[in-house]
Parts: structure tokens; sequence; C-alpha cells
């Protein structure tokens, strides 16, 4: 099993660009092979933490990857496995490495930014925003096959945890907010205990403003302090062709709103696929049901018959097996990744009526009578493999 990116460099799903490098460095550094000589794991975990660094610093690829997991990004290694599998030259990686450094450097220094890495002490924990992080919201979002084949944008009225516009999210009626007298901002406390076992200092969340730093004086009250509300907001989500039944989307920022001025949350919209009353799914083809007499079936005929592009004619070929799959190119599923689409298969079967007039029975019987439609007059090799190779299509 290969690795989740985020749990490589030890951050959450939500964490912000600055977070993650700053992980990254802290990792590449730890591994990295010239602090490590000739150490195999140290080297492995140090491309492993690359890999992650070069999808989740990118936008577009952060996004796909949340999307679709490792098969989104396409990664060189993503077949994991115990040996690496092909892909970037440990060279590339070190030079990708240095640059990113050098770029934040004006001339000299470590090119591995050691001050930064180690970080400039104080007393700051590293939080980065006031107030409480939101939480996370899941929605599930229900597409057509139609919305599927093409991608859709999907507009969506959402309840949520929103910021008060009261008080702007402070929470505090005047909007001000002011440093916690107990813990004088940092948000945890030293607490020493004598025992007779010697001197404990424990450290622990500030009880008066909850490790949050900062206290208000006067809470406003639209949102009682919290400096977020109940609220309804509409969010455009763009769904790509090709999803499937329990992928999601992640909208960053997008899930409730923080208190007191916290990070939102994401949104995860989880796609859902609506079974279709005509056509059922294969990947990327649809395939249709069509029954047809049995004379449509021995002369060959042309039908209409529905895709998801609207009806188009079909042509039923003379002597057409029962169970064929008859192809019609391109009217599939368009494909996750962009260029190409699926086809549509007719899988193509005989009409059996329940219920005949007087008039067909008679029909039937004289066909019934004639011998040369009866399999035992034939020997039909020809027909009889073909109707082998198009049950074994989806059986
Ligand atoms: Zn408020
Ligand atoms: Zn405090």
């Amino acid at each position: 099993m290969k690795k989740e990116y985020y749990e490589v460099l030890g951050v959450s799903r939500s964490a912000t660009k600055d977070d993650i490098k700053k992980a990254y460095r802290k990792l590449a550094l730890q591994f990295h092979p010239d602090k490590n000589p000739d150490n195999k794991d140290a080297e492995e975990h140090f491309k492993e933490v690359n890999e992650a660094y070069e999808v989740l610093s990118n936008d577009d690829k952060r996004r796909r990857y949340d999307q679709f997991g490792h098969a989104g990004v396409g990664s060189s290694a993503a077949s994991g496995g115990g040996q690496q599998a092909g892909g970037a030259d440990i060279n590339d990686i070190f030079s990708a490495f240095s640059d990113m450094f050098s770029g934040n450097r004006r001339g000299g220094g470590s090119p591995f930014g050691f001050e930064d890495a180690v970080g400039g002490g104080g007393g700051r924990r590293g939080r980065a925003s006031v107030g409480i992080q939101g939480t996370d919201l899941k929605i599930r979002l229900k597409l057509t096959l139609e919305e599927i084949a093409k991608g859709v944008e999907k507009t969506l009225k959402i309840k949520k945890q929103v910021t008060c516009t009261v008080c702007n999210g402070t929470g505090s009626k005047t909007g001000v907010t002011e440093s916690c007298p107990t813990c004088h901002g940092a948000g945890e406390v030293r607490q020493v205990s004598k025992t007779m076992f010697g001197q404990f200092v424990n450290i622990a969340a500030c009880p008066t403003c909850g490790g949050e730093g900062r206290t208000i004086k006067e809470r406003c009250t639209a949102c009682y302090g919290e400096g977020i509300k109940l609220g309804e907001v509409t969010v455009k989500v763009t769904v790509p062709s090709g999803v499937e039944d329990g992928n999601y989307i992640t909208l960053r920022a997008q899930g409730n709103a923080g208190p007191r001025g916290g990070e939102a949350g994401n949104l995860i919209v989880v796609l859902e696929e609506v079974p279709h009353e005509l056509f059922s799914r294969n990947g990327h083809d649809v395939v249709y049901a069509l029954a047809v007499s049995f004379a449509d079936l021995v002369l060959g005929t042309k039908v209409e018959v529905p895709t998801l592009e609207g009806a188009v004619k079909l042509t039923i070929p003379p002597s057409t097996q029962p169970e064929t799959m008859l192809r019609i190119p391109g009217l599939g599923i368009g494909h996750l990744k962009g260029g190409g689409k699926g086809d549509q298969y007719v899988k193509v079967n005989v009409y059996v009526p329940k219920d005949i007039s007087h008039h067909d029975k008679e029909l039937l019987k004289d066909i019934q009578k004639s011998p040369g439609l009866s399999p035992t007059a034939h020997n039909d090799k020809e027909a009889k493999g073909f109707f082998e190779k198009a049950r074994g299509i989806f059986s």
C-alpha cells in the first residue's frame, strides 16, 4: 500500500501551503542523504517526502490528489512495492530540492535553510492563525449518467456555520479581542506541582482562553461570542466527466467557519451516481439492452436507439445472434483525465411475445414447420463462434 501523502508529511488534509512547506523542510533535512550517508531507509524516506511535496505543493496536483488519490496524480512511483518503481532520478530530486530553498534565499547562507527549519525560538507554538479550526462538512451530490458523461457544474445550497457578520467573526461586541491575561497569548500554561517524588511541570491548555491565546471582554450578542452562526450559502462545484460513485471532491476552506476567526474546515462533496433507467454503466462504456423480433435478427433491420446524447440510427446486420454487442463509438462517458470517451454498446436480444393473436400463431406454425429455420438443419460453426464471442464481452 502506498502511503497517504498527507501522512508522509505529517500534516492534516486542510494544511496550508505554508504548513506543507514547513513540514517538508523539516523532513527533508532529517532524511537528507548528506546527513544519513549509506542509509537506504533514509534515502527511501527522502524520496517519499519529495514525492509527497511535489504533489501537495502544486495546487492543481493537490486538487486531483484530494479527489482521486494516487491515481489522480499518476505519480511515477505509484506502484509502490518494495523496489523503487522507475521514475525520478535521485539527482533530479536533489536539484529540485536545493532550487526550492535557494529561491527563498538572498545569496549565501545554507542552501537548506537551517534557520527556518529549526525555527526561530520564542514562545509561539507555531499557531499561524487565531481562533479554532472549523470542522469539515460532508455532503452527498447525486449525479445522473448524462452529467457524469460530460462533466457538470453544480450549484449547491448548503447549511453550515458561517462567520458572524455582526462581530466579523471575532466574537467580540466591540470587535476587539485581547491577549489572554492568564497565558499572555501562549495558549498554554505550565503548572508546577511538588510531590513527594519531586517537582513536576505539566503543560496544559490555558483554562481561561481554552488554548486560543485571546479573550473577549464583551461577547457579541448575535453569536454568543462564538464568532460563527448557522447560515446558508451557495457553493459551485465543478464535476469532471468520468467520475464514479463514491469519488469525492474536496473544496478547501468551504466547510464550517472556525470559531472566533479560526480557519474554515473543508467541504467534502461525495459523489453519488443515480442509476439510469435505460443504460447500465461499464467503466467508460454504457450498455443499452434492445429486444427485436426474430425476423429482424435474421433479415437485419435499421432501428432507432437512445444514447446519452439523443436517439441515433443503428443497423442490425442480417443473421445477428442473440446477445450480440453492437458498438456505437464515442457515445459513452468522457475519460476522467481528459481526452477520449467510452462507447455505447447495444446488447441485442430476441423479443419473445407473451400474448399473440390467432393470425400470428398460424404464421409461426408455418415457420415452425420450415426445416431451414431450425438449428438441426445447419451446422453453422461460424455463427456459433460469433455467439460465444458476443457472450464473452460482458459476462
Ligand atoms: Zn458575533
Ligand atoms: Zn489563555
